[in-house]
C-alpha cells in the first residue's frame, strides 16, 4: 500500500544519486572552507563575530540536512538496495570528513568563553545563552589537546575494545531449547523473543537457558564491566568530575538535586509497583509472578487487530483532543506520507522518528503489524514528530540538541493521550485490561526496573572506590540488591537471573555512564504532566506546548521552573506516582 510507504523525494531537489553525492561533496568543501576562515580567528572574536559564527553553523546544518537525511532514511528503509548502500556509504564518509574539519570549533569556542566569560551574558548572544552555558559547564573538564588525543587512542584498545568484546561475545552465543518437542539451537537475538510467548513454561525455560548460559562466561563479562567501571573512575579524576554521575549530568543538562529527588521518589514508592505486580498475578491466576511473567501478555487478551486507517483515526483523534493544531500536524504526517509503516524485507527493525528541521516536520519508520502495540508505537513516534514540529518553528538547530530527559516527553505523553482515547472507546473489561496493562507494564520497566539499574551502577563504583574486587559473584550480589529493592517479595526469581547484568550493552558502552536515570526521569515527568493535565484541563495545554517548543534553549530544570514546578522537590514527582496508582485502580476495577 503506497500510503504506508514514505515519500522521501520531498527531502531533496533531485533523487538522482549523482546529484545527491555531489551535494554531499559540496558539504565537505564548505565545512573545510569554514575551518579555513575560522580556525585561527576564533580567539579574537567579539560578541558579534561569535554570533555570526553560531548562525553560520546553524545555516550550514540546515542547508545539507535534506540530502544527508535522504541517504540515511533511504538506507534504513531498504538496506539491500544497491543505491541505498551507495548513498549510505557516501553520507557516512562525508559526515566523517565534515565532522573532522569542524571538530576544532567546540574546543576553541570553549577556550574563548573561558578567556572572555562576559561573552556568555552579552545581550547580542542572548538567543544562544543556554547553549553557551552548556559549553561553559564542559570547559573545566576538558584536558590539554595532547591528553585528549592520548585518551582517544587509549580508549580505542581499552574501553571500546571491552565494549566490542561484550557485544561480539553476546551475539555469538547459542542456546539449546526444546520448542514444541523439538530441540533447537538459537542465537541470543532469537531466543529472547520466547520471553513473550503465551506459553508460560516456555518463557520460564527460555529465561533459565539464557542466563544459565551467560553465567558460564562470568569471567568474560566481569572482566569487561570491571575494566569499564575502573576506567571511568580513573577518568573522573583526570577530568575533575565531582562524582561518577557528573559527566552524565552535564551531558543530560540536569542537576544532581533533581536526580536525587527523582530516585528518592522511586525508592519510596516501590509499594505501588509491587501492588500492580500482585494484581497482575491475580489476573493471570497465579499465586505470584515469576520473573518470566513480569511483561508477559495477559491471558485471554482480546486479539483486536487495527488496520492502518483505524490506527491513523485513533492516533489523530487522540492528539486532536488535546490540541487541534497537534492533531493537524499528526494528520499531515500521514497525508504527506512521512511515515513508513509497511512490513518489508531489508528494512531496519524497531521504530524511530527523525526530525526534519529545515522542512519543519519529521520522518517516522516502523513495521506496522496491526497489533495494539503497533498503534502505541505510532502514537509514541508521532509525539516525537510533534516535538519536531514545535521545535523547528521556535528554535535554531543549536537550540534543538535535546537531552534524553526531555527527548521522550512528547512521545510518552502521546502514548497517554492514546490511552485516554482507547479507554473511552473500549466496550469490554478485557479490552480495558489490555490497554491498561500495556501502559502499566511499560511504566514498570522504564521507571521501576531502570531505577534498579541506576542503584546497581552506583553500587559498582562505590565498591571499586571501597577497594573491593568486582568478580562475577560480587557483581551479581550488587545486581540482586538493586533489583530486590524494587521487587521485594512480589516476584519469584530464577536463581540464574543473578546474571542479568551480563547482557545489557549499555553498561559496557564507553563514555555512556548512567545511561539509565534519564529514562526514569522522562517516564515519571510525563506521568506527572499528564496528572496535571487531568487536574487543570485545557489550562494545561499551553504549558505542554512551552515545554516542547523550548528545544534545548533552556535546561529541563529551568523549563520546569517556568511552569511553576520544582523538580528538586519529591512532592512534584509524587504526582506521577499518583497517576500510576490511578491506572492500577482502574485495572483493579475491571475485576
Ligand atoms: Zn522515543
Amino acid at each position: 500500500m503506497a500510503e504506508m510507504r514514505w515519500d522521501l523525494a520531498q527531502l531533496v531537489e533531485s533523487v538522482d544519486p549523482d546529484w545527491i553525492t555531489a551535494r554531499l561533496e559540496e558539504m565537505v568543501v564548505e565545512a573545510m572552507g569554514i575551518a579555513d576562515i575560522y580556525k585561527e580567528r576564533i580567539e579574537g572574536l567579539d560578541a558579534s563575530g561569535f554570533l555570526a559564527l553560531l548562525e553560520l553553523r546553524d545555516e550550514f546544518s540546515l542547508k545539507y540536512e535534506g540530502a544527508a537525511d535522504y541517504c540515511r532514511l533511504k538506507y534504513s528503509a531498504d538496506s539491500t538496495d544497491p543505491i541505498s548502500k551507495r548513498l549510505n556509504e557516501a553520507v557516512r564518509n562525508a559526515g566523517t570528513k565534515a565532522g573532522q574539519a569542524l571538530a576544532f570549533m567546540e574546543i576553541k569556542l570553549g577556550a574563548l568563553l573561558k578567556a572572555k566569560p562576559s561573552l556568555v551574558t552579552d545581550p547580542r548572544l542572548s538567543e544562544y545563552r543556554h547553549f553557551l552555558d552548556r559549553m561553559v559547564r564542559r570547559v573545566p573538564h576538558v584536558m590539554t589537546e595532547e591528553l585528549e588525543k592520548l585518551t582517544i587512542s587509549k580508549d580505542k584498545n581499552g574501553i571500546s575494545a571491552w565494549s566490542q568484546l561484550q557485544g561480539d561475545w553476546l551475539s555469538t552465543r547459542t542456546f539449546k531449547i526444546i520448542v514444541d518437542g523439538v530441540e533447537k539451537t538459537m542465537p541470543y537475538g532469537e531466543i529472547i523473543s520466547l520471553y513473550q510467548s503465551p506459553d508460560r513454561e516456555l518463557r520460564r525455560e527460555a529465561n533459565r537457558v539464557v542466563y544459565d548460559g551467560l553465567g558460564k562466561d562470568e569471567v568474560v563479562w566481569a572482566s569487561a564491566i570491571r575494566s569499564v567501571c575502573a576506567d571511568h573512575l580513573q577518568m573522573c579524576e583526570w577530568r575533575k568530575y565531582l562524582s561518577p554521575m557528573t559527566q552524565s549530568l552535564i551531558d543530560n543538562d540536569v542537576e544532581q538535586e533533581a536526580i536525587d529527588a527523582l530516585m528518592l521518589t522511586m525508592g519510596e514508592s516501590v509499594g505501588a509497583y509491587r501492588g500492580y505486580l500482585r494484581l497482575k498475578a491475580k489476573l493471570m491466576r497465579l499465586k505470584k509472578l515469576g520473573n518470566w511473567d513480569i511483561v508477559a501478555p495477559l491471558p485471554n487478551s482480546p486479539e483486536k487487530k487495527y488496520t492502518w486507517d483505524e490506527s491513523r483515526r485513533e492516533v489523530v483523534a487522540a492528539y486532536k483532543g488535546f490540541d487541534p493544531e497537534w492533531g493537524s500536524w499528526v494528520e499531515e504526517m500521514y497525508s504527506r506520507r512521512h511515515i513508513d509503516g509497511e512490513v518489508r524485507k531489508g528494512k531496519r527493525s524497531g521504530a524511530f522518528c527523525s526530525s526534519w528541521l529545515s522542512g519543519k516536520s519529521a520522518w517516522i519508520l516502523q513495521s506496522f503489524n496491526s497489533q495494539i502495540g503497533d498503534v502505541y508505537t505510532q502514537a509514541h513516534e508521532l509525539g516525537h514528530a510533534v516535538h519536531a514540529y514545535l521545535g523547528s518553528r521556535y528554535q535554531k538547530p543549536s537550540n534543538y540538541e535535546i537531552g534524553s530527559c526531555i527527548a521522550e516527553c512528547g512521545s510518552v505523553f502521546g502514548e497517554l493521550l492514546l490511552t485516554d482515547r482507547l479507554l473511552k472507546e473500549t466496550k469490554t473489561n478485557e479490552e480495558r485490561r489490555a490497554v491498561l496493562a500495556t501502559v502499566l507494564d511499560e511504566f514498570g520497566m522504564a521507571a521501576y526496573q531502570v531505577s534498579a539499574r541506576v542503584w546497581f551502577e552506583q553500587s559498582m563504583y562505590d565498591s571499586v572506590n571501597a577497594g573491593k574486587f568486582l568478580d562475577g559473584e560480587m557483581i551479581s550480589n550488587l545486581w540482586m540488591v538493586g533489583r530486590d529493592k524494587i521487587y521485594g517479595d512480589a516476584v519469584e526469581w530464577l536463581p540464574e537471573m543473578k546474571w542479568e547484568w551480563t547482557m545489557k550493552p549499555h553498561y559496557y558502552i564507553p563514555n555512556y555512564r548512567f545511561y539509565n536515570y534519564p529514562y526514569v526521569y522522562a517516564q515519571l515527568f510525563v506521568f506527572t504532566l499528564y496528572r496535571l493535565y487531568k487536574e487543570q484541563g485545557k489550562a494545561f495545554v499551553p504549558k505542554m506546548r512551552t515545554i516542547l517548543s523550548a528545544g534545548s534553549s533552556r535546561s529541563p530544570i529551568d523549563l520546569a521552573k517556568e511552569m511553576g514546578f520544582d523538580v528538586a522537590d519529591v512532592g512534584f514527582w509524587r504526582k506521577g506516582i499518583q497517576q500510576f496508582e490511578e491506572f492500577v485502580d482502574q485495572l483493579e476495577a475491571t475485576l
